[in-house]
């Protein structure tokens, strides 16, 4: 059984998150998305909210959900995964990727990372801007699936962050 690793902050999760992960799931025979924890003091979203919000959105008999806090590597060699897939949107992503795939393929090389092309429509998301424009009253119904948007709205209007 092939399984592969979508990782990220999804603090929200948005529509190029969801279609990226929709796609590894056509692609391998299970996915986790994993919730990663590492850079908590920045989050808007908790990471307990971060999980409700994908399992809200993301559907998928061979899709699974998890958080994690520590080296990547380990979760995947633990897990038995054999890929990590990440979204790739434009050659501004590309720099810090690359690094992040070669560190772990010199940590733990069997793991491959492979790169799925961000659909057009979705190449100028990300989650900052979703909750910038979302701050400033703009409509972001384009930007994140419709079963979260109003609890999206919710939370990045209340201002309320986390600890
Ligand atoms: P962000 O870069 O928005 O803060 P994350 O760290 O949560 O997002 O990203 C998780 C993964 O999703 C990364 O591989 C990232 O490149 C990918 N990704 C983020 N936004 C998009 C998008 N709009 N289209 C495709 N992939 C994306």
């Amino acid at each position: 059984m092939k399984l592969a690793i979508c990782p990220g902050s999804f603090d929200p999760v948005t529509l190029g998150h969801k279609d990226i992960i929709e796609r590894a799931a056509e692609l391998f025979d299970k996915v986790i998305v994993v919730v990663m924890s590492n850079s908590e003091k920045n989050a808007t979203f908790s990471i307990e909210e971060r999980l409700d919000l994908l399992k809200s959105c993301v559907k998928g008999e061979n899709i699974e959900f998890d958080t994690y806090s520590g080296l990547l590597v380990e979760y995947a060699k633990k897990k038995g995964a054999v890929a990590i897939v990440k979204g790739l949107r434009a050659v501004s992503d590309f720099d810090y990727e690359f690094q992040q795939a070669l560190t772990n393929q010199s940590l733990l090389p069997k793991i491959e990372t492979v790169f799925l092309t961000a659909k057009g429509k979705n190449m100028f998301l990300s989650s900052s801007m979703v909750k910038e424009v979302c701050r400033l009253n703009g409509d972001i119904s384009g930007f994140v699936p419709a079963e979260i948007l109003d609890d999206v709205i919710k939370r990045c209007k209340g201002e309320s962050k986390n600890d």
